[in-house]
């Protein structure tokens, strides 16, 4: 498998340390608020990586971590913490808005068919490992105290430049331009790991440490988190290209320092969703959700459709437009899909081909818009019979999450069933009689109910929201 990976700034060939597990983290959710689409767009692709790999025959581990403190409201090491911000703001707990947005954003997850990570854990359950790997890198010389907060000495990192490319002197006229410049660092770039003192007073998520009572910075949570669960030696560490730098960075410098070896193998990084102005950003107020969507009629499945037509690595500008497009197409081969029958034999020879031309797309760096061509390549496929079609579309599937043979009634009452049926019928009638207005009413009302019409050529289906 191909796979590009930022820290060498090519497509490698993927090979896992371990041929039978693949160790993945992929950086979690702030969860101060909604995660907005352009987040969901990067666990979209995270998915379709564990995924992929798993349909190839690798049994994978992905670890992912909740940020629940210590993110602050800018890359400098000043400013307000995210978190308490948001609490400020909404007059409930530090706590009270991480539980309620974690649940949001586990909502979002299933709605999208994302896969739960193997192991999922929050960043203020993990001081303990924090704690213990900054001690060792002050021990080794790595760290330093001043002033109150312990700071990662990145003059002492080997190759500290290495995954984003930055040159030293660009962050040196970079920090002064933005950022404050604090005093107490040695080297204008170096990070907190530690805070003791914050420049935002009163902060309530406070541990004790052997530097006195304070907080991690954001960093070394992702570093502490995966140490703690996946080990060592991580083969893929994934997030979106805003993690290069400074996150991924000094992810690396850290955990590096602390094992004294080189830590993960592949940097795997998907490019951002945009909307029309530019940037998608949370800290923005104004972004688009995965609810706002819904509320606009698209089912969360038009949007996984949506981004799995361009490549994690292009940027992608979001469009009401293209989401309609996106919307219909899922539902016309949701719907060429439910029409072919499932009676027959399935034609062995066929079924290995388009399994391999399937593998082949995903294993080209994940080029998720070919393997969608290669489930219209099978459909329109005239050598092969319906059952070998729906086979190979369901074990697509697997990858995709596109619910493609998920039968759209399922789990309905048989008074519903008859009823919406029956609403087909009138529809049908009115469409016949030319009066749209009664069938677009018809159609709106059962919307309204979360029941939605799927015209294809031989008959109207239905699909359910769930
Ligand atoms: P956050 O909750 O802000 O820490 O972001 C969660 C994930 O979304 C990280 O992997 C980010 O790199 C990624 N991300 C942030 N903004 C975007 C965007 N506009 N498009 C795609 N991914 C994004
Ligand atoms: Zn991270």
């Amino acid at each position: 498998m191909k796979l590009y990976n930022s820290l060498s700034r090519t497509l490698e060939e993927f090979v896992p340390i371990d041929p039978r597990l693949v160790k993945m983290y992929t950086c979690g959710p702030t969860v101060y608020g909604y995660a907005h689409i352009g987040n969901l767009r990067t666990y979209i692709f995270e998915d379709i990586l564990q995924k992929g790999l798993e349909y190839l025959g690798y049994r994978v581990e992905r670890c992912m971590n909740i940020t629940d403190v210590g993110h602050l409201t800018s890359d400098s090491d000043t400013g307000e913490d995210k978190m308490e911000k948001g609490a400020r703001l909404e007059g409930k707990t530090v706590y009270e808005i991480a539980d309620f947005y974690t649940k949001a954003f586990f909502q979002d997850m299933e709605l999208l068919n994302i896969k739960k990570p193997e192991i999922i854990s929050k960043a203020s359950d993990n001081i303990d490992i924090y704690i213990q790997m900054i001690e060792k890198m002050i021990r080794d010389g790595y760290a330093y105290f001043s002033n109150g907060n312990v700071y990662f000495d990145i003059s002492k990192a080997d190759h500290y430049y290495q995954l984003s490319g930055k040159k030293a002197e660009d962050l040196i006229v970079g920090f002064r331009e933005s950022v404050e410049e604090d005093q107490y660092k040695k080297n204008p770039a170096d990070f907190v790991l530690w805070f003791t003192l914050s420049k935002f007073e009163n902060h309530i998520m406070k541990w004790d440490s052997p530097w006195g009572k304070g907080y991690p910075g954001w960093h070394i949570e992702c570093s502490g988190i995966a140490s703690k669960y996946l080990g060592e030696y991580l083969d893929i560490h994934c997030g979106g290209v805003d993690n290069i730098f400074p996150h991924h960075t000094n992810e690396i410098a850290q955990s590096e320092a602390y094992f004294g070896h080189k830590w993960c193998n592949y940097w795997c990084h998907g490019a951002h969703l945009n909307d029309q102005s530019g940037k998608m950003s949370k800290s923005k107020g104004d972004t688009l959700t995965l609810t706002k969507l819904q509320s606009d009629g698209y089912t969360p499945l038009a949007y996984r459709y949506f981004c799995l037509n361009s490549h994690y690595r292009s940027q992608l500008v979001f469009s009401e437009e293209a989401m309609k497009i996106a919307q219909n197409s899922l539902n016309k081969l949701r719907g060429r899909v439910l029409n072919l029958s499932q009676e027959g034999s399935i034609l062995e020879t066929q079924f290995k081909f388009y399994v391999e031309q399937f593998k082949m797309a995903f294993e080209n760096d994940i080029n998720t818009s070919q393997m969608l061509t290669v489930v219209y390549d099978v459909l329109k496929d005239d050598e092969i019979n319906d059952p070998t079609k729906y086979k190979l579309i369901e074990s697509f599937d697997q990858v995709l999450s596109l619910d493609l043979t998920v039968s759209m009634d399922q789990d309905l009452s048989p008074e519903l069933e008859s009823e919406i049926l029956q609403k087909i019928e009138e529809r049908n009638l009115a469409k016949k009689n030319r009066d749209f207005n009664r069938a677009d009413q018809i159609r709106d009302e059962l919307l309204a109910r979360g029941i939605r019409l799927v015209d294809t050529r031989e008959k109207t289906l239905y699909e359910i929201d769930r």
